[in-house]
């Protein structure tokens, strides 16, 4: 097995300490709010102990999610200034249209106005009823879109993908032979087209190879089937080829990214994670895909010049994707996941390993053995974590997933606490207080009980259901906090 090598740091410190290096100053601050303890106890239970329903005025670092929360650079923000407003033919565009062949080598670009409406068109274009679409891992909406217009995914991950604990530097790789099995069984007419996703999202922001895209891309045209590549969050994907992959360690980020979209056929994104803080394309170099698709672009999203995104957000889209090659920009955000992941090993904390793209994904079955994952440990160490410190991740196990036809709920693959990293938003002390905090957490994680639904939304739950703590578990927590910080927020 190989393993995944230390990342080798832009700038090395004379202490021999290993320490990610923000290289960006800032220049524009918002402000943030510690409540205390009190008040951070009283906003998880008006929020139902569930983190999408706290509000940001009591929230201290927001690592939900990094879609549309990423920092905006003085060049973004400066292009916004020259949009040109047009509802056709729009120079804005045309810049994008640009910095899309440059980066992506990809001629035809089909605006959207984000992510999911980039698969909505893709899947009312391709897939069919009956359709199978085979992926290394579904992202959410992708999921749903492919459902909506009669398919079925199949997921192809390698076998040790799920696993928390890996060194498997690739978990994000594509198993060759359920590939080939898989075509063998359906047949290749029922299959639209392949699908891989950079920096796997959903199980923890991990990377595929370009050697594994390789052998896809070679099965693919054997069989005459489509590769569709959705870069979402392709920056960070290839950040960790240039560290991970040998034959990639001189290439520059540009080539690797390259490298990637020239393997596909299409090749999608949402803008919120990859470029900028709104919007989504979809590029290819083929006319007649292009074709196919714009119609439903015109009737779903807007002009083939805007897209449903305003002509500011397509200017820093345009920035922001060059900005993408740049490997001290895409560097921060996996640098400080890495760092984050070291000191909560450190503390003998179960975390996803190896460090992925995205966030840190801290292990909750594991954190909490003694809550039954019928008792949701990943919802409520989200809750914990919380009270502890004031900053807010998401529930990513079975909370995040749907009953099944009986009613029962199905569990989860694994139960995470995802702590996200926007782009250069965080500082290196914020992201050792987040480490702090867990620490203490961990410490008395046997003060730590289950939660149940209350409220729960028949269709994705995790959204807008409440929930509430299964004893006084959580004003023992906050006690005790008081009890160790004594007056400190
Ligand atoms: C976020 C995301 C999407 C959906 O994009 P939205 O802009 O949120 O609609 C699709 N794929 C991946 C991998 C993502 O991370």
């Amino acid at each position: 097995m190989k393993v995944a090598p230390t990342p080798k740091r832009a700038v090395k410190f004379f202490s021999g300490e290993d320490i990610p290096l923000e290289l960006h100053k800032v220049r524009v601050v918002q402000k943030l709010n510690l409540v205390p303890v009190e008040r951070r106890l009283a906003a998880i239970q008006e929020a139902g102990f569930n983190t999408f329903q706290l509000g940001t005025k009591d929230v201290y670092l927001d690592m939900l999610t990094d879609s549309g929360t990423n920092a905006m650079s003085d060049n973004q923000t400066a292009a916004m200034l020259q949009a040109d407003d047009a509802y056709a033919g729009s120079q804005s565009f045309y810049r994008l249209q640009s910095a899309v062949e440059e980066v992506f080598g990809k001629k035809y670009l089909l605006p959207a106005h984000q992510g999911r409406a980039c698969e909505n068109i893709l899947s009312q274009t391709f897939v069919k009823p009956d359709s199978v679409v085979p992926m290394n891992y579904h992202f959410t909406t992708t999921l749903a879109h492919i459902d909506r217009n009669g398919g079925k995914i199949v997921e192809i991950l390698t076998d040790d993908a799920l696993q928390v604990k890996s060194v498997n530097p690739f978990k994000g790789n594509i198993d060759i032979n359920k590939l080939k099995a898989l075509i063998a069984k359906h047949g290749t007419a029922k299959i639209p087209f392949i699908r891989m996703e950079a920096s796997t999202n959903l199980i923890g922001g991990q990377p595929f190879s370009i050697a594994n895209m390789r052998e896809v891309r070679k099965i693919a045209d054997e069989h005459k089937i489509m590769l569709i590549l959705d870069a979402s969050l392709i920056g960070e994907n290839a950040y960790f080829v240039k560290q991970r992959e040998d034959e990639f360690k001189d290439s520059s980020i540009s080539v690797i990214l390259r490298e990637m979209c020239d393997l596909a056929d299409i090749v999608y994104f949402s803008a919120r994670k990859v470029s900028s803080s709104r919007g989504g394309g979809i590029c290819t170099n083929r006319k007649e895909y292009f074709d196919q698709m714009k119609n439903l672009v015109v009737l779903y999203e807007g002009f083939l010049t805007y897209g449903g995104i305003s002509v500011r957000e397509i200017e820093s889209m345009a920035v922001g994707l060059r900005e993408t090659t740049d490997e001290n920009v895409i560097s921060q955000s996996p640098s400080f996941i890495e760092y984050l992941v070291r000191k909560l090993e450190e503390y003998g904390i179960p975390v996803v390993t190896p460090a992925g793209g995205l966030g840190c994904h801290v292990d909750a079955m594991n954190f909490l053995p003694h809550v039954e994952q019928k008792d949701y440990p990943a919802g409520a160490l989200a809750a914990a974590f919380f009270i502890a410190s004031g900053a807010r991740g998401m529930e990513r196990g079975t909370v995040s997933s749907v009953r099944d036809a009986n009613g029962n709920d199905v569990m989860a693959d694994a139960e995470l606490l995802r702590l996200a990293f926007p782009r250069r938003v965080f500082t290196l002390s914020q992201t050792q207080y987040v480490a702090d905090r867990l620490n203490w957490l961990y410490q008395n994680r046997g003060l730590i009980g289950g939660i149940h639904f209350v409220e729960e939304p028949p269709v994705l739950r995790f959204f807008n259901g409440r929930l509430a703590a299964n004893s006084d578990w959580p004003q023992k927590l906050a006690a005790k906090f008081r009890q160790d910080f004594g007056d400190s927020l």
